[in-house]
């Protein structure tokens, strides 16, 4: 599903924010990205997404080489951690916005985002606008828009960073059940083990731009 070669990145150069990363993530598998603050996590996301050019390597999305596509055509879904929800639509107009632009019938719309805001503990949010909303509330209406297209990849950067630890541990478990349902592939970065441990296949600890460890997550912490 991904494929990740060899693939270094800098802001500035001489200094590697990624140095030499390798990475296979299987369809359907849920990666889990942990490590220090200034690891590469967020940099690991941005060059998948297009948001970042490598300086070397290869990002592979599908069996497709992504050198030279632009973000909006990479078949992936973002939550990035300064969600950016569009101010001057509503809840609904925020989680309808990626199915209008691919062309999903207005009826179709409405009962998805209906479901993805009941999922995300907003029923009945269509019409409240973002503004008026706790900034948990609106992390979950970034949650709800970033899966509505279901993309076949989903990548979150710390997607339960602002709640709290009671709507974290319920959304966790529930997030964790709808990858599986909808059998998305998943990378994302968490700061929480006890997170990774209900969601994650798989673990990649970052440190210094390389990937320092990978396993299952009994592998990688019950290790002596
Ligand atoms: P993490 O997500 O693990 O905290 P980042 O990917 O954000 O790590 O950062 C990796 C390295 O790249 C760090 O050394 C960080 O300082 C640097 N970096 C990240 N973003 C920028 C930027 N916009 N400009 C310059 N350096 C950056
Ligand atoms: P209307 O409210 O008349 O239907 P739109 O919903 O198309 O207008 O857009 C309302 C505002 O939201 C626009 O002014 C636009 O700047 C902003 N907006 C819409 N989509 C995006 C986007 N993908 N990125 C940034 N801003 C957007």
């Amino acid at each position: 599903m991904l494929r990740l070669d060899g693939v270094t990145a800098e802001y500035e150069a001489g200094r590697r924010a990624l140095d030499g990363v390798d990475l296979d993530v299987a369809d359907h598998e849920t990666v889990c990205v942990l490590g220090p603050s200034g690891s590469g996590k967020s940099t690991l996301l941005r060059v998948v997404a297009g948001l970042h050019t490598p300086r070397t390597g290869r990002v592979v999305l599908s069996g497709h080489d992504q050198d030279g596509v632009p973000p909006h055509r990479r078949e992936v879904g973002l939550m990035f951690q300064d969600h950016q929800l569009f101010p001057q639509r509503d809840v609904g107009g925020n989680v309808a916005f990626g199915l209008r632009m691919r062309g999903t019938g207005r009826r179709e719309a409405r009962t998805r985002v209906a479901g993805l805001l009941a999922l995300v503990g907003l029923p009945g949010a269509e019409r409240r606008p973002v503004a008026a909303l706790s900034g948990g509330e609106q992390q979950r209406v970034a949650l709800a828009r970033a899966l509505a297209p279901r993309p076949r990849l989903l990548m979150l950067d710390e997607p339960l960073g602002q709640l709290d630890r009671g709507l974290r541990e319920r959304l966790v478990v529930e997030l964790s059940a709808l990858f599986r349902e909808l059998r998305t592939t998943v990378l994302a970065v968490t700061h929480d083990q006890g997170e990774a441990f209900v969601l994650a296949d798989r673990v990649v600890v970052m440190n210094e731009g390389r990937i320092a460890q990978t396993g299952t997550p009994l592998e990688v912490w019950q290790r002596p």
